[in-house]
């Protein structure tokens, strides 16, 4: 292929229009090539991306280390059935467990890694007929049944019913309430650590070892979901760390593999053995190519510094949107750990996403009036504060308009 060609976005949107079921809300532009944090449309059209891949690309777009083991991995070898052993998928589980703990299982998603923790908590604790699980209020666990279920948020379950058996809801940081659900039957909690789609929201101090100390006393696992939290985003490898509460078990997606598809459960070696052989599995899960891109990603996470570049970066975002803060009251509260940013807004914050694509800056909005960015670990201080710049800029337009 000489040169490279694309269809123009509009001629895209007609193909979906024709062929793809229509169950995203999508912004009515094609996107064809990426370099770090910068995203180019069909029409030519850069934008600044504070919020790339949902969160999936840790280290922006393409970023080329990934590309080239990528590339290389491709040319060997693309998938191998888990019926065989792999050094790609034993070198990415050494790479991960030695920043965490235990051992890992390998799958493609995050849902898909919630639902392995799933089962391995029901079949720990089926000896003594535990099955139930804690969860917790503005929590996202994913979209199959088993992590739809455990997702406490109503509005994803409407039409879905019944769902699965099992599940109690608690709110965050009510230690008294979760203890209260506990009994018998329960066999774990299931947390996000800081929640992400719930708006960027972090457990009071004390919570989580609180949690620890109820597992501790009932024989009940925790589960921490780092589907969002993990690989670095935090400025840590895991957001456990910076919370020195260790789970039992590790749920991990996203930003993994730098964008490819790869999920990731781990579990404390002396739990590890209860998805015992035949009760779980995933055709795709641990292939070679996956593999190749998580220990890609993360090999330049640490060559490049990456965790402490991200604890740098987000003293300083705190402290130029802390200022911004004093002058515009329709900022609630900030609420920033590492890259992971939430930005809660006294008015709905729907309006940000399209005012600041305009001005060419990609962000999100969740939970109603949280502004949310999650950069990716590698955003120079100069985008960051070409990004910010516009941020701030749409938050003063929303202050005026409101
Ligand atoms: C995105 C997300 C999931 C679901 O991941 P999928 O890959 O879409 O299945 C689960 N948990 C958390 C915390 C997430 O942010």
């Amino acid at each position: 292929m000489s040169t490279l060609t694309h269809l123009d976005s509009k001629s895209t949107i007609e193909l979906f229009d024709d062929y793809v079921i229509p169950n995203y809300t999508r912004y009515p532009v094609s996107l064809v090539r990426g370099e770090g944090s910068r995203v180019w449309d069909a029409d030519g059209r850069e934008y600044l991306d504070l919020f790339p891949g949902w969160g999936c690309n840790i280290l922006g777009y393409s970023p080329p280390a990934v590309v080239q083991a990528i590339q290389e991995q491709a040319a060997k070898l693309i998938h191998v059935p888990n019926t065989w052993y792999t050094e790609q998928q034993g070198r990415f589980a050494e790479f991960l467990c030695t920043r965490s703990f235990g051992k890992a299982f390998f799958c493609n998603s995050g849902a898909e890694a919630n639902e392995a923790a799933i089962k391995l908590a029901r079949l720990h604790g089926s000896s003594e007929g535990r099955f139930r699980m804690i969860t917790f209020e503005k929590g996202f666990h994913g979209r199959t049944f088993g992590a739809l279920t455990a997702t406490a948020q109503p509005k994803y379950h409407d039409g879905l019913g019944p769902l699965m058996a099992g599940f109690r809801y608690a709110a965050m940081n009510d230690l008294e309430g979760v203890a209260e659900l506990i009994d018998d039957e329960t066999c774990g909690i299931m947390i996000e650590p800081i929640q992400g789609e719930g708006g960027v929201r972090i457990p009071e101090d004390g919570f989580l070892q609180g949690l620890r100390n109820l597992c501790d006393e009932h024989g009940l696992l925790l589960i921490f979901d780092e589907v969002q939290t993990g690989m670095g985003r935090t400025g840590e490898w895991f957001a456990w760390q910076a919370a020195e509460v260790k789970p039992d078990v590790l749920t991990m997606a996203k930003g993994l593999a730098g964008g490819v598809a790869c999920g990731a459960m781990i579990v404390r070696d002396e739990f590890a053995g209860d998805l015992r052989p035949g009760m779980h599995a995933s055709t795709f899960g641990g292939n070679s190519l996956a593999m190749a891109a998580g220990l890609a990603t993360g090999e330049t996470i640490e060559r490049e510094g990456l965790l402490d570049a991200v604890t740098d970066n987000a003293a300083y975002i705190h402290e130029r949107l802390q200022a911004v803060q004093q002058e515009l009251p329709i900022i609630k509260e900030l609420r920033i750990c590492g890259m992971m940013i939430g930005i809660d807004l006294t008015i709905p914050s729907g309006p940000a996403v399209g005012k600041a694509m305009e001005k060419g800056v990609l962000l999100n909005a969740t939970s109603d009036t949280v502004v949310r960015l999650l950069p990716a670990l590698n955003i120079s201080r100069e985008e960051l504060d070409q990004g910010l710049d516009v941020v701030v800029s749409v938050l003063q337009d929303m202050a005026e308009d409101s």
